[in-house]
């Protein structure tokens, strides 16, 4: 049996496919199953929501199985946001250093115990029969007064994870993707499958 998975990204689709492979799934991406051209709106209000949306579009157009992830950074100074606006926090999709810049901007007289803040994944997988398996990973952490490091993507270079003295995006990128919240939701996704099977 096959899953298609909501994502044209490859790195993410390697990760996911790491734990279908151990169910003995094959993984597809959206373009080898047909699906290139597909725009999924992410209208939901949290990482849940978004990340149903998408694979139960999948699901919907195709009778098959699919799986989506949802992330992004959430500042406890900023109410939670960026939160699931993360990717186009300062306007157009996907500007991470004006995203970062707006981040360090609206914190600027923020003291350092107040700049706490967490990155959130959440996945879920959709069956034909629209019902879901989701799974929430958090890695929790601070927002530095300046970037750090040119490792990692998007807000990594402003992120010092709890019990580290150094940004996600100065460390190797094998440590920063054991520890991840994507990979702490695949872990508990993992879980959940096990118990709950497909
Ligand atoms: P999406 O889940 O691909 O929509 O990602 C949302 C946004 O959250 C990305 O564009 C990044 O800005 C941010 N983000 C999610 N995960 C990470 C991460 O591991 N490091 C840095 N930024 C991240």
């Amino acid at each position: 049996m096959r899953i298609i998975a909501a994502t044209q990204n490859s790195h993410k689709i390697e990760e996911l496919n790491a734990i279908t492979k151990d169910f003995g799934m094959e993984l597809v991406s959206m373009k080898e199953a047909g699906l290139g051209s597909l725009e999924i709106e992410e209208n939901g209000t949290t990482f849940e929501e978004n990340s149903f949306i998408k694979a139960k579009a999948i699901t919907d157009l195709t009778g098959e199985l699919a799986i989506a992830d949802d992330s992004g950074l959430e500042v406890d100074a900023l109410s939670g946001a960026p939160g699931v606006h993360s990717a186009r926090f300062a306007g157009g999709h996907g500007n991470d250093a004006a995203n970062r810049q707006k981040v360090l901007q609206l914190l600027q007289n923020v003291p350092d115990e107040k700049r706490t803040a967490r990155f959130v994944c959440v996945i879920t997988l959709v069956r034909p029969d629209g019902t879901k398996l989701a799974a929430r990973g958090t890695v929790e952490g601070r927002i530095t007064e300046e970037e750090l490091g040119d490792g990692g993507f998007g807000y990594d270079c402003i992120f010092m994870p709890d019990g580290f003295d150094v940004t996600f995006a100065q460390m190797d990128a094998d440590q920063k993707n054991r520890m991840s919240h994507r990979a702490r939701a695949l872990a508990i996704l993992r879980e959940e499958w096990r118990k709950e099977g497909l």
